[in-house]
Order: C-alpha cells, then sequence, then structure tokens
C-alpha cells in the first residue's frame, strides 16, 4: 500500500491563470480522497499570486520553481527568498537537474540555495539525479551521494524538518523513461542512511520523493515502496485529472 505523503506538482515553463484555478477546483472538489497527502503546486513566477489567493483556504501549498540565493540587489531577473514568502511560497525546488543543466547551476550555488531557503523559514525541496551515461557507468550512486553531501554541507540538524529531497534520474526526467520502483527504491534506501548519517535518527522523518515520469499507472507501485515518501511530477501535473490520479495514487 502507497504510503506517500508529499506530491509536489512542477509546471515548468507552463500553465497560465486558467489552469491555476481549474487545478485549484479540481483539487478542492475531490479533497477527501486524498486528505493524508500534502499536496503542492510549483508553478511559473507569474502565477505564484493567482495560485496562493486561490488555495487560501485550501490544504494545498505554493512552491517555486527555483530562487536567488542573494537576499536582495542587482540581481536581474532573479527572485529572492523574502519575496516569494510574501506571496505566499512555502516551498522551494532547488537544483532541478534544468536548473543545474540549463543555467549551469553549481553545487556550491545550490548549497547557498538551500541555505538562504533554510534562513527564510522556506522548505527546500533538493533535486539530485545522474544521468543516462553516469548510471551506465555505474556511477548512480556516486553522483546522487556527492550532489546530497554537497547541497546539504553546513546545514544543521534542527532545520532536517524543512529539507525533502527529491531522486529525479535525469535519463526519467520528460522522457516517458520511469525508474522501475526497484531501481528508485534500491536509491530511496541509500539515500535514507545518507541523510541518517548526516543528521542523526531525525533523518528518518525527512521526505524522499520520486520524480522522472510518473504517471497515473506507474504512481501506486512506485509510492508503494519503503523509502519513496511522494512524488515530484512534471508533465503529468500539467493535466488536471492525471494529477488528481497521482494525488489519489498516494493516498491509497
Ligand atoms: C520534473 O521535471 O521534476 C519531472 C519529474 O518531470 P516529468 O514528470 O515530466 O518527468
Amino acid at each position: 500500500m502507497p504510503n506517500a505523503s508529499l506530491v509536489i506538482a512542477n509546471w515548468k515553463m507552463n500553465g497560465n491563470k486558467a489552469l491555476a484555478k481549474e487545478m485549484v477546483t479540481s483539487l478542492r472538489d475531490n479533497h477527501e480522497q486524498f486528505q493524508a497527502v500534502n499536496v503542492v503546486v510549483c508553478p511559473p513566477f507569474t502565477l505564484i499570486s493567482d495560485l496562493t489567493r486561490e488555495c487560501y483556504y485550501d490544504d494545498i501549498a505554493v512552491g517555486a520553481q527555483t530562487v536567488s540565493e542573494h537576499e536582495s540587489g542587482a540581481y536581474t531577473g532573479e527572485v529572492s527568498t523574502s519575496q516569494l514568502k510574501e506571496a505566499g511560497v512555502s516551498y522551494v525546488l532547488v537544483g532541478h537537474s534544468e536548473r543545474r543543466q540549463l543555467f549551469a547551476e553549481s553545487d556550491e550555488q545550490i548549497n547557498q540555495k538551500v541555505k538562504a531557503t533554510l534562513s527564510a523559514n522556506l522548505k527546500a525541496v533538493l533535486c539530485v539525479g545522474e544521468n543516462k551515461s553516469q548510471r551506465d557507468a555505474g556511477e548512480t550512486w556516486d553522483v546522487v551521494s556527492q550532489q546530497v553531501k554537497n547541497a546539504l554541507q553546513g546545514i544543521a540538524p534542527e532545520s532536517t524538518g524543512k529539507i525533502i529531497v527529491a531522486y529525479e534520474p535525469v535519463w526519467a526526467i520528460g522522457t516517458g523513461e520511469t525508474a522501475t520502483p526497484e531501481q528508485a527504491q534500491e536509491v530511496h534506501e541509500k539515500l535514507r542512511a545518507l541523510v541518517v548519517e548526516l543528521f542523526g535518527e531525525i533523518g528518518n522523518k525527512l521526505p524522499l520523493l520520486y520524480g522522472g515520469s510518473v504517471k497515473p499507472d506507474n504512481a501506486k507501485e512506485l509510492f508503494s515502496q519503503k523509502d519513496i515518501d511522494g512524488g515530484l511530477i512534471g508533465g503529468a501535473s500539467l493535466k488536471t485529472d492525471d494529477f488528481l490520479s497521482i494525488c489519489q495514487a498516494a493516498q491509497g
């Protein structure tokens, strides 16, 4: 049975006001079917205020897809943690593979973004994952563990309650090629041990999400794995019915 407690939608550079309204209405109308699941929607910056307004009376949280590591100043195009907080955001995706690849975000920068996010009392969803050639070369765990250690360097155990780790194999993102439940669980089990090593027993409570082509037809099996606490959903989070089914699959 699934034991997933957190499902996060990553809309990337997609969506509009109509989708924001449609999604919140659908989640609201069917909320009793996934009452035990925390649902977060991360829209583009321009839709954050629409979603926070729509979600005001609902148990749906709003997240951002990235944040600046700087507090304020001459950083054209960037958005700070305090600005996100003021807009009603409570979660921030940090280190998504598209940010790493397309915008050259370094491990050091990701570590600064995690720190800025936690200092603002926002929840940081740290994204990690290997690419195809790294998997084929047997380097999956070396890559993933190093990304986690680098991103969480200098973070005190007291912050653990505000950290979520999302394992997203790059080869599975947007490709339709999902990791098998066994492949995902294998990494998640090691991730669980790593966060306990880094933070102590409290690491057992840190949510570990799987992301990468999660769809209504594979969500339940993925969410049933022992160390998978939920999902980070890209493409399927843009279709109201699919996202709803995935939220229902998390509840079991
Ligand atoms: C993502 O971008 O975080 C993601 C998991 O995308 P998709 O579900 O489309 O693979």
